[in-house]
């Protein structure tokens, strides 16, 4: 089977934009399926297998149930529909109990992971499985290719080889290998996994089960979202404990870099924003500017830089470095534009400076794309200086919006963004700033550094320019994905 002919993907997830979101998985279970699909190159369909949450039972564009199937104990009803942005077809999966529940996809409102998270997804996975057998409901459709995405779906592979001994090649893409799916040996018959396959060729994984583990040892192939991740995640330093497999691997492990759903984020379009603007038309930037100065209480002033940061608040995106640096860029007459939810100590630290300096420090929690939007085109500058980042989208919407991103050199971060010296000015190459070092002083001075050359328009315009001229867009890693699709389908 070469992609010539009539290509069957089922691309099993957790999370897809626009029916469901919480960080960057939901951006590439939404754009590379689309993008894929609409490549001339590719000759086939590809199905989205999602949990039938509440968010996506209702955006579901034309739903039809077309089966009713247990599985692990549990009643399950297929449902295909469309995505509500394109024709792409989706299969939800609805049980009441299981995915409609108030709160986010895997915990509570108050951040605590739901107790029958194995369940829940282990469920996903063994019907990724049972549709990629000759027990699917789906008759005419057996796919040739499943793409499993993190350690929610991490199971498919193993139930394919184990239990359904599916032909179907599977692959399986690791978005952050700092979530494994870790849980309790008690589950494994519970999940109906062959007891015999508990051990290190195979599921077991410090002694507890892993759903991501299972996924690297089982899948055909591996791929993960950026080149240097890739390279990464073999070391001890961001293995996560799983470097020896993922380097006994390392022959199946591709690095992809993601997109930009340029729908979604493009300046030129973005219908968020007070006013669009271009590459060539970069002046309409001062109008969001101002509009968002505005719209979170800062003081109105096109003359002080303001710094963007949209997050989820965690230890690895390092920016629990920030307050501490903060008061110092404040009294330079900085301003901040902060949304983020997670570590409360952080979310506190944020609003207590937020109170101390109105005029100069906005913390809004929570999750709004509106605001993210606005904080992204309406930004100088872009603060991202993660400690690991398997590919990081922010940065690649700061490239687009002309906001360059100051990062660490790490992951996707490394592979995207090019920092200012003489050489990459010389040939406009230059896209934004480099943290050499994950602390805050090596932080501090690289923020001086940006605010510095911000001050000098004409240098700030070209590194602009050289951001936002790069395709960034999915086409290319589409290609990629087609390419690691047919040499996984090739058996090389
Ligand atoms: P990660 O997936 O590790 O959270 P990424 O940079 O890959 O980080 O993707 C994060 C995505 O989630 C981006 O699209 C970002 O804009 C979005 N995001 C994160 N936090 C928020 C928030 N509070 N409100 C709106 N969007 C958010």
């Amino acid at each position: 089977m070469t992609c010539e002919n009539n290509l069957r993907v089922l691309f099993a997830t957790s999370e897809a934009h626009p029916l469901i979101k919480t960080g960057g998985l939901a951006d590439v279970s939404g754009a590379l399926p689309k993008a894929l699909s609409q490549l001339k190159q590719f000759k086939g369909d590809i199905k989205i297998l999602i949990p039938g949450y509440s968010a996506v039972l209702a955006k579901l564009k034309s739903p039809q149930t077309f089966a009713n199937i247990e599985v692990l104990g549990q009643n399950c009803t297929l449902i295909a529909g469309k995505m509500p942005d394109s024709s792409l077809d989706v299969i939800a999966i609805q049980n009441t109990a299981l995915y409609e529940r108030t709160g986010g996809p895997y915990s509570d409102g108050n951040g605590m992971d739901w107790p029958d998270n194995a369940l829940r997804f282990a469920v996903l996975s063994r019907l990724a499985s049972l549709l990629c057998s000759k027990n699917s409901p789906l008759k005419n459709w057996q796919p040739d290719l499943i793409q499993c995405n993190d350690w929610q779906t991490g199971l498919a592979p193993a139930y394919m080889k184990l239990v359904d001994k599916s032909t179907t090649k599977s692959i399986l893409s690791i978005h952050n290998l700092a979530f494994q799916g870790c849980f309790d040996t008690s589950w494994i018959s519970k999940l109906a996994l062959p007891v015999a396959q508990y051990q290190i060729d195979g599921f077991e994984y410090y002694g507890q089960l892993s759903f991501l583990k299972a996924g690297i040892f089982y899948a055909d192939k591996l791929c993960t979202v950026s080149p240097t991740y890739a390279q990464e995640i073999q070391t001890e330093k961001f293995g996560f404990g799983m470097q020896g497999l993922l380097k006994a691997r390392s022959g199946d492990l591709t690095g992809i870099l993601n997109g930009i759903d340029t729908q979604e984020w493009n300046p030129a379009t973005d219908m968020h924003l007070i006013k669009n603007y271009s590459n060539s038309r970069i002046a309409g930037k001062k109008a969001v500017k101002h509009a968002l100065q505005q719209h979170l209480g800062l003081q109105i002033d096109a003359a002080a830089p303001l710094l963007g940061i949209v997050s989820r608040l965690t230890y690895q995106k390092g920016l629990d470095l920030m307050p501490e640096i903060m008061p110092k860029l404040i009294q330079q007459g900085c301003q901040f534009a902060i949304l983020g939810s997670g570590d409360k100590a952080l979310e506190a630290s944020f609003n207590t400076l937020a109170e101390h300096y109105p005029a100069q420090v906005s913390m809004n929690t929570g999750y709004h794309e509106h605001l993210s939007h606005n904080i992204m085109a309406g930004c100088d500058m872009f603060v991202m200086p993660s400690r690991f980042e398997p590919c990081g989208l922010n940065q690649l919407y700061g490239l687009a919006y002309g906001t360059p991103p100051i990062v660490s050199l790490t992951g996707g971060l490394a592979d995207s963004v090019r920092d200012i010296n003489e050489l990459s000015l010389k040939n406009n190459t230059a896209t934004g700033f480099v943290v050499k070092n994950v602390n805050s002083a090596s932080l501090l001075v690289t923020i001086e550094r940006a605010i510095n050359v911000w001050k000098d328009k004409k240098i700030w315009h070209q590194i602009q320019k050289n951001g936002m001229q790069r395709n960034i867009s999915w086409d290319s890693s589409a290609i990629n994905y087609l390419a690691l699709y047919e040499k996984t389908l090739s058996n090389n």
